[in-house]
């Protein structure tokens, strides 16, 4: 990270990026790092980019920058493992380009790389790159970095919650915000999201061996006036299920194609994800899926990995 540091040395003007349909650990680490490089290089101007997500608009908004090429700016992005998956385009248009991520370091593009998959999110490496350097963290980066420890951690429930992690989210919670307003924030949803999750439970179909699916169709969702993006919030629920190890959430695209949404306790899923134009963490992964047959021949891929795994 001292390279990165030095990079950032380097370069009068910086816009920081990260993936698109952000979720609390992309929001987190880019508005997180956008604010420590203002308050430790106040003469730097420091951009964030990207698509404000209006469920996320409590976590920070983005900076609008004009039409203009990004010619002559130091690019960083962060929790992005794929440059398809980069939110503005424009990020190829920068003088130098570096990653700071912690999936699986597949498409390792980048000038400059900081890849670290034993760490919970790209916030717990931005919250630690400003501590070993001995950076200022202002009060609002550390509420926006405590956010995305937690949404990538499921609330320090899941296995990527290393003591690290508890150590690091500690040093943030030493800063002065509002921490039960922030989970109660991220833990409530709305009642429509409520009814969908309803639906989910509802409706999931569970093979013998423990696999789950549901499908939420475009009908489903503009009935129940939910986006692409909400879905995210009912993402976690089948896993509550005892009898569930992996599961995965069919939602349909606009056009007509599933995004695969899959999840496992145990059970790595990421090479099913790969087969399927996806990828991601060992247990959090995305995949696509282009008919009825790729539908279940997932389905029947993650029972078959199951099986596989408990062997
Ligand atoms: P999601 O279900 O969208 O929250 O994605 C879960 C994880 O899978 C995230 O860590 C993503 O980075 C990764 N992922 C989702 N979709 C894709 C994709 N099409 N290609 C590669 N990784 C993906």
């Amino acid at each position: 990270m001292n390279d990165i540091l030095n990079t950032i040395r380097a370069y009068d003007e910086i816009v920081i990026h990260r993936h698109k349909n952000p979720d609390p650990d992309a929001l987190g680490s880019q508005l997180g790092l956008r604010d420590i490089l203002r308050m430790n290089f106040p003469d730097k101007t420091i951009s964030a980019v990207g698509f404000d997500e209006p469920s996320l608009a409590f976590i920070g908004k983005m900076d609008r920058l004009s039409d203009e090429t990004f010619k002559g700016k130091l690019v960083i992005v962060t929790d992005t493992a794929n440059t398809p998956r980069i939110d503005d385009v424009r990020y190829q248009t920068g003088d130098f380009l570096i990653k700071i991520d912690h999936h699986p370091n597949d498409d390792a593009y980048g000038d400059l790389l900081a890849v670290d998959t034993t760490a919970s999110s790209a916030s717990e490496i931005i919250a630690n790159f400003a501590f070993d350097h001995d950076l200022q963290i202002s009060d609002d980066a550390a509420r926006v970095l405590y956010a995305g420890i937690v949404g990538d951690t499921g609330r320090f429930l899941y296995p990527a919650t290393t003591p690290k992690t508890l150590y690091t989210a500690a040093k943030l919670a030493e800063h002065t915000f509002d921490r039960a307003g922030l989970m109660r924030e991220m833990d409530s949803f709305d009642m429509k999201i409520a009814r969908l999750q309803g639906y989910v439970y509802e409706n999931l179909e569970i093979s013998p061996e423990g696999v789950a699916r549901i499908f939420i169709t475009q009908e489903l969702m503009q009935a129940n006036d939910v986006t692409d993006s909400e879905t995210s919030a009912i993402v976690s629920a089948p896993g509550k299920i005892k009898e569930i190890q992996t599961w995965a959430i069919f939602v349909e695209q606009a056009d007509g194609h599933f995004r695969v949404r899959m999840r496992s306790k145990a059970a790595p899923i990421n090479e099913v994800a790969k087969r399927h134009a996806g990828g991601g963490h060992p247990l959090a992964s995305g995949a696509n899926s282009y008919s009825p047959q790729e539908n279940d021949d997932i389905f029947q891929e993650l029972r078959n990995n199951l099986v596989a795994f408990q062997k």
